[in-house]
């Protein structure tokens, strides 16, 4: 009895001078030394992306790697040297150990290169999509690159010095810091020039440099205060009068999400992944088509704008207005349904309904709905009053990479699937196995909207479907989206693209739909809806260019 007790007071007293020791552990540094251990930390510990990536896809060599790292921690330990004093050292390291364990994982899980437009979607990311990126799998490294370097921080003592000399050593440590910094770069200047060249998306790997950089820069370019009014376009606008008796249009556009050319089953997938709209014999499919980005944030904007990619000008096609105002002014009435996140200001001041709240029980969970919500109750908004229609239907589609929560159980075709948001934890084929369901689902959603419309006898109806941008699903150890345009693999900028005309519509716009059936190989991209678009209602306004308008290709073919 005695032993026993004895036996359990033993490792409690151990632990117990444990926990004194560590509680009497303070260690006095400077700020300057805190700042170069920091930077040292960062460099070594939330870059494995850098360095899997210069070593894998650049084939660096070691002088380059020394120089790298010497130049980056040096670089970094200058700029925290500018900002870290005994004040302002714990509480702004606190903050970015945290977000930068957090920037560390992304990188490292799914290559994402933080760049100002991935920050951008960060910042307009709605609840519902960050939470499907808060996985279990975040635990260890925010243990060990957040709450571990925060602690020890907090156990520090910040020397104190007299003012003048603690403004001589952090003169002397920035100068040193940044000699540091050119001795690495001159050390292997022709390669780091030649990365700089050759790689230059690199650079959006170096964390935190990257998200800190590329914030500053999103920051800076959006004034604080109310967004900015849009400017106009197409203010010469006109509608063409349809002929008396003819049915008003109406003419859906479904912009999809996520969804990538190789694996859609009307661009000769292996898989059926489209049976629903293979086999409506009236649709056109355009099996070559390129996205204007690679990010919602990138490609939404871009499409409805008619610089497009080929005039490429973010700032540009931000303070602009887009198609849809243009079409609004030559009398086509716009309303944007939305299971998204919002149409980023394409539909600034037109009709706007999201029905991602929405809270049908057969086809929402509490936190999203399936797509088929932005077919519900839509029949009853389209009461035909004369006017001519466009309605834009913003899907959720194969938003990953929480894919298998994408379609209702009955499209769970492909098997086995990842039933999961950490990728990391499924095969490949797992992960395409639950992709292509969601492509399946798509193609379910898409070819009920056309049934919808058939249906419909009060206008003559047309229906576009293309989605926003690819996907990674672990090509060259790629996931997701939102690489920049410059460099992105195939995959992320080859979408699908399908229409579908009802006779009437067909006619009324003068349409020859053998003709354009044929033309729909030649190679596309979002660049052509604009005019297209325009084109199919008739609107004669000085952006309308024909040689874009994808349904003239016909009767360029026949002059
Ligand atoms: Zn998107």
């Amino acid at each position: 009895m005695i032993a026993a007790a004895e036996e359990t007071h033993l490792p409690d007293t151990r632990s117990h001078s444990r926990m004194a020791w560590l509680r009497r552990w303070r260690p006095t540094v400077s700020t300057e030394l805190l700042a170069l251990l920091t930077s040292v930390f960062f460099t070594a510990a939330c870059n494995y992306e850098l360095w899997h990536s210069l070593v894998a896809d650049v084939h660096a060599h070691a002088r380059l790697l020394v120089a790298v790292f010497v130049f980056v921690t040096a670089l970094q330990a200058f700029l925290l040297g500018l900002v870290l004093s005994r004040w302002t050292a714990k509480p702004l390291l606190t903050v970015l150990f945290a977000t930068t364990a957090l920037a560390a994982y992304y990188v490292g899980t799914y290559k994402v290169y933080l760049d100002p437009d991935m920050i951008r979607n960060v910042l307009e990311t709605d609840p519902g999509e960050a939470g499907e990126l808060i996985v279990p799998g975040l635990v260890p490294p925010l243990l060990g690159l957040a709450v571990l370097p925060i602690a020890v921080l907090w156990r520090l003592r910040l020397r104190r010095r007299p003012l003048l000399r603690a403004a001589w050593v952090r003169l002397a440590f920035l100068a040193g810091m940044l000699a540091l910094a050119a001795a690495g770069a001159l050390s292997a200047f022709q390669d780091l020039s030649a990365l700089a060249r050759n790689h230059r998306e690199v650079r959006y790997l170096v964390t935190p440099a990257n998200y800190l950089a590329s914030l500053s820069r999103v920051l800076l370019a959006t004034p604080p205060g109310p967004a900015k009014p849009l400017q106009a376009i197409g203010e010469d606008a006109r509608g063409t009068p349809r002929a008396s008796g003819a049915r008003p249009r109406l003419l859906v556009f479904v912009l999809g999400e996520t969804v990538r050319a190789q694996n859609w089953g009307l661009d000769g997938y292996l898989r059926q992944t489209t049976p629903q709209l293979a086999a409506m014999k009236d649709v056109i499919n355009f099996p070559d088509v390129e996205s204007c980005g690679t990010s919602t944030q990138v490609s939404v904007p871009c499409l409805f704008s008619p610089y497009g990619r080929h005039d490429y000008d973010a700032a540009r096609i931000r303070s602009h207005q887009s198609l849809l105002h243009v079409l609004q002014r030559a009398g086509v009435q716009v309303l944007w349904r939305d299971n998204q996140s919002g149409c980023k200001r394409v539909c600034d001041g037109l009709e706007f309904e999201s029905v991602a709240n929405a809270t049908d029980p057969a086809l929402c969970s509490g936190k999203r709905c399936y797509d088929e919500i932005l077919l519900s109750g839509l029949r009853a908004r389209l009461k035909p009053d004369g006017r001519d229609r466009i309605v834009v239907l913003h899907q959720l589609g194969n938003h990953g990479p929480a894919y298998y929560q994408r379609h209702p159980p009955a499209f769970r075709r492909f098997t086995p699937t990842c039933d999961t948001e950490q990728l990391g934890n499924c095969s490949r084929q797992q992960i395409v196995n639950s992709y292509d369901n969601a492509v399946l689902y798509t193609d379910h959603v898409v070819a009920s909207a056309i049934d919808l419309l058939r249906n419909e006898p009060g206008y003559d109806s047309a229906l576009i479907y293309v989605s926003d941008h690819g996907e990674s699903l672990g090509e060259n150890g790629l996931f997701l989206h939102g690489v920049p345009q410059a460099i992105a693999p195939s995959q992320q900028t080859r979408v699908p693209m399908a229409m579908w005309f009802s006779p009437g519509f067909a006619s009324q716009s003068g349409l020859d739909l053998a003709c354009m059936r044929r033309a729909a190989d030649e190679a596309a991209s979002h660049d052509n809806l604009f005019p297209t678009i325009l084109g199919l209602f008739q609107v004669r306004t000085a952006l309308y260019d024909p040689k874009l308008d994808l349904l003239r290709r016909c009767e360029r073919a026949q002059s």
